[in-house]
């Protein structure tokens, strides 16, 4: 690996003396009172007032009827996807999930907790490439789709990075074949599309409160619908599956997944500061899309009838500007020539200053764990297929594409605008 301390291109820069973070949580001082609230009223584990605040909160900000606050967004997903599941196909057997021989259509290029909630539920993802505007499901690959699987009556969609994705397309495929949406809104919690906020736009939504994410619990999920009775349900299995009974009385499988009255203490301070995480976010996509104009990469887009949230920025080179790169399963190699650089060695130059970006999400498609999986892209050809069969053939699909070419450059809320300038240069001086 070359040296990028002593490397003559980055002569001058200095390694940042405090890691400078692809988003870490930022605490405002809220939070360490609510939790406290909790700790003096002895409301310590999974019922409370901070509970009951971020569920009403939540739906008011979102615009949904209801709010259900579970211990992650991947559980949320799960318990979402479960009820979908059941609404379709009805309650299984012990030992069965609700998906179970059913495929389920999926965004490929995302974070694998959207597809967890599948495969718990013995459903056969079939993963959906993306679309180059927003990153996202693409809704022409979802027609295609279509054609192949007609009978497939549940799409789980990510909105990636904070960027929403062609939704009302999307909705309008899935209303033409009575299938239900779970929208994955983990990373776009504030994002607006047509001026609605996702998480409206499925028939079950999700938020997550993970460290990185835009608000944070330091962990948890919300399960967002519109139904009390669906909401009252994912409640119910969310502790134990417990029935109105004097006795622990069961007619349904329980889950433990409700979310804790600290960890929504942690949520309740951090609500209120949404808006100025967005903002600040908002300022460092701007700073670098014009601090990186000059070189031949371009910032992730979205609509013009969306706003983000800006929770990650993220470029990709140009074709023409990517220097010869191959990614194995679990190491990459690349060779460095003038004016040419790749997402390898820009990550690399970033760590080596003390400086955290990260690759894209490697799209499902080209995960070991679902090889033998079916994907389908806008012209329909397509299947599962492993880095090398893309290096060899050069059949490159827009998500391993993006995946390529693309990396998530650091973008917490407390850099200052001195560190971020330092990142430019690095990224300046991998093209050098
Ligand atoms: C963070 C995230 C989730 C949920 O993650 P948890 O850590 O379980 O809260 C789900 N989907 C996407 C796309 C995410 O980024």
């Amino acid at each position: 690996m070359t040296n990028y301390l002593t490397d003559p291109r980055f002569e001058g820069i200095k390694p940042f003396e405090n890691r400078v973070w692809l988003a870490s949580p930022t605490m405002h001082g809220d939070e360490q009172k609510w939790v406290n609230d909790a700790f003096e009223k002895n409301w310590i584990t999974t019922a409370g007032e901070n509970i009951d605040e971020i569920e009403r909160l939540i739906a008011v900000k979102v615009g949904r009827k209801q709010a259900v606050a579970l211990s992650a967004g991947t559980a949320a997903l799960h318990l979402a996807i479960k009820l979908a599941g059941e609404k379709l196909y009805g309650q299984p057997m012990i030992g069965h999930g609700t998906l179970e021989g059913k495929k389920v259509f999926c965004s490929d290029m995302t974070f694998d907790a959207t597809i967890n909630g599948i495969c718990y539920e013995n459903g056969t993802p079939v993963f959906i490439d993306s679309e180059y505007e927003t990153w996202n499901m693409d809704p022409q690959a979802l027609e295609k789709a279509y054609e192949v699987y007609p009978d497939v009556k549940l799409i789980v969609v990510a909105h990636l990075y904070g960027t929403p994705g062609k939704i009302d397309e999307i909705r309008k495929i899935a209303d033409q074949h009575g299938a239900l949406i779970v929208e994955d809104a983990a990373e776009s919690f504030g994002a607006t599309y047509n001026g609605i906020q996702t998480g409206c736009f499925g028939d079950y939504s999700v938020i997550s409160f993970n460290g990185n994410k835009i608000i944070t619990g330091s962990a948890g999920g919300m399960l967002l619908c519109n139904d009390e009775e669906d909401a009252n349900k994912i409640r119910k299995w969310s502790t134990q599956s417990r029935e109105d009974a004097p006795w622990y009385q069961h007619e349904e499988l329980g889950y433990n997944y409700r979310m804790s009255n600290i960890i929504a203490g942690v949520v309740r301070g951090q609500l209120p500061y949404l808006e100025e995480h967005i903002a600040q976010k908002k300022a460092i996509y701007e700073r670098y899309k014009e601090g990186l104009a000059d070189l031949p990469i371009k910032m992730n887009t979205f609509l013009s009838n969306s706003n983000p949230n800006y929770w990650l920025s993220c470029v990709l080179i140009d074709k023409d500007a990517m220097c010869e790169t191959v990614r194995g399963e679990k190491k990459a190699l690349f060779n460095h020539v003038t004016e040419k650089s790749c997402p390898t060695e820009i990550l690399e130059a970033l760590s080596a200053f003390n400086a955290d970006g990260r690759p894209i999400w490697k799209p499902m498609h080209i995960q070991p764990l679902y090889r033998m999986h079916p994907f389908i892209t806008a012209n329909g050809n397509g299947r599962a297929r492993s880095n090398a069969y893309i290096y060899e053939t050069g059949l490159v699909d827009v998500g391993a594409d993006i995946f390529e070419r693309g990396l998530c450059l650091p973008s917490d809320n407390k850099m200052t605008i001195e560190q971020q300038e330092v990142v430019i240069d690095i990224i300046h001086k991998c093209f050098r």
